[in-house]
């Protein structure tokens, strides 16, 4: 019986999310609607992540979970595995979960339509392709005919790796490296613009590298300056970087055009030589520390966000206390700290020297102490400051207060009193003091597209 309610559990990065609002947007032109929970759904789709092994066993023991439940009470449920982990273990993943109705891949989220057309006729599908050569844009494309995810909304600009660095897993899950076509980017981010978007997040896995293997002409600092054109989109973010493909180029751009946020996500990974050349990074740690001096000396209040790996095969203490050292040394806004896991296909996953596990625990420790010192000490520098703030809405976790971000990606609440019809809005904020993870502000003015403050008088709180 077709299905009339979904319900979509996610594991893992931005560029799963936007897969999810890709897989709602073709569920709901086939008359299928969101449910509340997985209770009132008769359709379950687990949307995974395997560059992780934490998220996948979660993922794995999720759907042994509903199989048993369908095999106990709800034998009309259709199930469905998707993303990463799909393509992973293919076929595989069918033969250990009888009760999967089917497992969709990475580059075939525009096939889920024919694929529950498939399993409609009683069959389990398992449908893990890569794109097709012929029709590239296919896994980007997005039903516009749904609401924005809000104020800010991810665009997709190209999908898969073509960097095989030893640890990760992703060259093998989300394919090759493709850029998307320009123009299909610009008409997205207009639509979106339409739709009261105010902010566009722009995604890949290198964004960096875009439009340099498919000859467009338009490469990523290009990109950005045509995505600043569009009307109504008033801040551009995007992720993720590679420190190899950083050029002046696009430092250029974000300083010159005022809707790049100074914001920017680059992967260290680690801090020694020794270890990058393992990982197959391509920069050294002075490379990388020169990348930092030039993104500093064009935008001086940038914030400057990274993940570190502890204990890669071979990581030495010299090693790890060289990724401690430029930790500190370049303080960074946001670090995201793993200890390293081996993962299936990677080259890692048999170099010898592998670091006991108690080893890895202990430097992750160290490392996330110091990075989170770094952080609070950051955040509670930004008291005093004034700040743009885009106003997102309501807390989720006060009514009371709004939040929204500045333009280096820091969270920022402010008072919702005589301020609720600001979400969407830019305003300048005093920033009053530093939260554990974000700061509270107190709105002081509206800012125009100019970046110009407006009627501050009225604005401020008293
Ligand atoms: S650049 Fe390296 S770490 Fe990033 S997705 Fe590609 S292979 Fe993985």
């Amino acid at each position: 019986m077709k299905p009339s309610r979904y319900f979509i559990i996610n594991f893992g990065c931005q560029m799963n999310v936007r897969d999810c609002e890709r897989m709602e947007g073709i569920l709901r032109e086939r008359g299928i609607q969101a449910s509340e929970n997985s209770d009132s759904a008769d359709l379950i789709l687990i949307n995974t992540c395997t560059v992780r092994d934490k998220p996948e066993r979660k993922a794995l023991s999720m759907v042994g979970r509903f199989c048993q439940a369908k095999e106990r009470t709800r034998p009309e449920l259709i199930l469905g595995i998707c993303g990463c982990v799909s393509q992973q273990y293919q076929e595989k993943l069918l033969d250990r979960f009888p009760g999967l109705n089917f497992a969709l891949g990475t580059n075939q989220v525009a096939k889920l339509g024919e694929v529950l057309d498939q399993v409609l006729t009683g069959k389990r599908v398992l449908r893990t392709e890569w794109a097709d050569a012929d029709d590239p844009d296919l896994l980007f494309r997005i039903s516009l005919d749904q609401p924005s995810g809000g104020v800010s909304q991810f665009v997709t600009i190209m999908e898969g790796c073509d960097n095989y660095c030893a640890f990760c897993v992703v060259p093998y899950v989300r394919g090759p490296e493709i850029s998307r076509n320009p123009d299909e980017i610009i008409s997205e981010v207009q639509a979106w613009s339409e739709k009261g978007v105010k902010e566009t997040v722009l995604l890949g896995q290198n964004v960096n590298s875009y439009g340099i293997k498919n000859g467009s002409g338009v490469d990523f600092p290009a990109l950005l300056k045509r995505v600043a054109r569009v009307d109504g989109i008033e801040r551009i973010r995007f992720t993720t970087n590679h420190p190899k493909d950083l050029s002046d180029r696009l430092i250029e751009a974000m300083a010159g055009e005022r809707k790049i946020c100074e914001q920017i996500h680059l992967p260290l990974q680690a801090g020694s030589d020794h270890i990058l050349e393992l990982m197959g990074r391509n920069y050294t740690g002075d490379q990388y520390l020169g990348l930092i001096e030039k993104l500093r000396s064009a935008m001086p209040e940038i914030g400057i966000g990274t993940d570190l790996i502890v204990g890669f095969p071979g990581e030495t203490e010299p090693d790890f206390q060289r990724t401690l050292e430029l930790a500190e040394r370049i303080e960074f806004d946001e670090a995201f700290t793993f200890r390293y896991c081996s993962r299936p296909m990677t080259r890692a996953a048999n170099y010898p020297d592998q670091v006991p596990e108690p080893v890895k625990l202990e430097r992750l420790y160290r490392l996330s102490s110091a990075v989170s010192r770094i952080t609070e000490k950051k955040n509670q520098a930004q008291a005093g400051k004034v700040k743009e703030i885009l106003v997102e809405g309501v807390s989720k976790s006060d009514p009371e207060r709004l939040t929204g971000r500045s333009r280096e990606g820091r969270l920022v609440h402010i008072p919702a009193q005589g301020h609720r019809g600001l979400q969407g809005r830019l305003v300048s904020a005093n920033i009053k003091r530093s939260l554990k993870h974000s700061l509270l502000g107190e709105v002081v003015a509206r800012v125009d597209n100019e970046g110009n403050r407006q009627g501050e008088e009225q604005c401020i709180l008293r």
